[in-house]
C-alpha cells in the first residue's frame, strides 16, 4: 500500500454529516493488532483473551498474560484497546478448569458466570490488565452478562485489583449485550457500565433460540432478523438514556451493508474483522445520521431478516 493510501486508511471515520463513528476490529492474537492497524483500525472494539486459556494443561500465568497484552497494546500505538474478560464454558473444556458436561453449554456456566465462580482466574487476568495497557487506552469488557448484579460483582474485583496495583485511574468497564435479558434491562446496566457493545453473534443465538454451534440450525442465526434488531435498538436507547456509547462488536458490524443500520438504531462505534475495517469505513463515510435513522425505523417495522435484507440490498 502506498503511504498516501495508508494515510487515508488510518484515518477517523466521519460521516457526509460530520458524525464521526469509531472504526475498531476485533482481535484474538498478538498479530491480528499490527494488521489491523495496517487496515487503518481506530483502535480494538474486542480483544477475545480465549486463545491464551485455551488448549493448554493450566490456565496462563499474571505474567504471561501482562507480556501479551503489552504487545498487543504496544502493536495499537496507544489506540484504545477493549478487553473481554474470558468467555469460556462447557463448550469450550479446558484441562484446569474440571468443568462438568453440560447438556446445553449455551446455557450453562459460561462467560461472566464462570468468571464469578473461578474469582482467582478473573482476578489475575484484571490484574495483568491493569498491569500492561496503559490507562488512557484501557478498557475492559464483561461477556454474557444477564444483570447488573454481574456487573457489580466484577467491578468490585476490579477495584480490589486496582487497590492491589495502587491505581486510581478510571478504567472504563463495560458489558456485551449478548443475551435478550441485558438488551432488555440496558438502561439499568447503562447506568452503571461506561459502555455497552452488541455481540450480535451471541444475541442472535438466544433471541432466535439456534445453537450457533449446531449444523443443522446454525444458518438461522441471522443478525439482520427484525427480532435481533428490536433488540439492538432496545439497547441503544437505554444507553441513550444514560448517556452512554453503545458499539457493536459481533459478526454485523464486519457487513458495510449493514452499517447504515446499525448507526441508525444508535451504535457510534463499530468493530469489524481487521479485514472488513477499509470497507466498513468507506461505508460510514457515504453515510448522514437523518437517513440510517429513516432506514432504521424502516427496518424495524418489517416481519423477516429476509426484507431487511432485501431493504438494504435496494439502499446499497
Ligand atoms: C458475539 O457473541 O457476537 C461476540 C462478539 O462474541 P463471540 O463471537 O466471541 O461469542
Ligand atoms: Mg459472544
Amino acid at each position: 500500500i502506498r503511504s498516501d493510501q495508508q494515510q487515508a486508511a488510518a484515518a477517523d471515520c466521519i460521516m457526509a454529516d460530520g458524525t464521526r463513528i469509531e472504526v475498531f476490529a476485533n482481535l484474538g492474537s498478538v498479530e491480528d493488532a499490527a494488521r489491523a492497524v495496517e487496515y487503518g483500525a481506530e483502535g480494538c472494539g474486542l480483544l477475545r483473551t480465549e486463545f491464551l486459556f485455551l488448549d493448554r494443561p493450566a490456565a496462563p500465568t499474571f505474567e504471561e498474560q501482562r507480556d501479551v497484552y503489552r504487545s498487543i497494546a504496544q502493536a495499537l500505538g496507544g489506540r484504545p484497546l477493549i478487553v473481554r474478560t474470558l468467555d469460556i464454558g462447557g463448550d469450550k473444556p479446558v484441562p484446569y478448569l474440571d468443568q462438568p458436561a453440560e447438556e446445553n453449554p449455551a446455557l450453562g456456566r459460561r462467560g461472566v458466570r464462570l468468571s464469578l465462580a473461578r474469582p482467582d482466574l478473573l482476578s489475575t487476568q484484571l490484574r495483568a490488565i491493569l498491569a500492561s495497557v496503559p490507562a488512557n487506552q484501557c478498557r475492559i469488557m464483561v461477556p454474557m452478562i444477564v444483570d447488573v448484579a454481574e456487573l457489580r460483582a466484577v467491578r468490585a474485583l476490579l477495584a480490589e485489583a486496582q487497590a492491589a496495583a495502587g491505581s486510581e485511574d478510571h478504567v472504563p468497564l463495560g458489558v456485551m449485550i449478548e443475551t435478550p435479558s441485558a438488551a432488555v434491562l440496558a438502561d439499568s446496566l447503562a447506568e452503571e457500565a461506561d459502555f455497552l457493545s452488541v455481540g450480535t453473534n451471541d444475541l442472535s443465538q438466544y433471541a432466535l433460540a439456534v445453537d450457533r454451534g449446531n449444523q443443522a440450525v446454525a444458518g438461522m442465526v441471522d443478525a439482520l432478523h427484525p427480532a435481533v434488531l428490536r433488540l439492538i435498538a432496545q439497547a441503544a436507547q437505554g444507553a441513550a438514556t444514560k448517556g452512554k456509547w453503545l458499539g457493536i462488536c459481533g459478526g454485523l458490524a464486519s457487513e458495510p451493508r449493514a452499517a447504515p443500520l446499525l448507526i441508525g438504531l444508535g451504535a457510534t462505534e463499530l468493530s469489524a474483522v481487521p479485514a472488513a475495517v477499509p470497507e466498513v469505513k468507506a461505508a460510514v463515510r457515504n453515510l448522514t445520521t437523518a437517513d440510517c435513522r429513516a432506514l432504521a425505523e424502516q427496518a424495524l417495522s418489517l416481519g423477516t431478516a429476509a426484507e431487511v435484507r432485501t431493504l438494504l440490498a435496494e439502499k446499497s
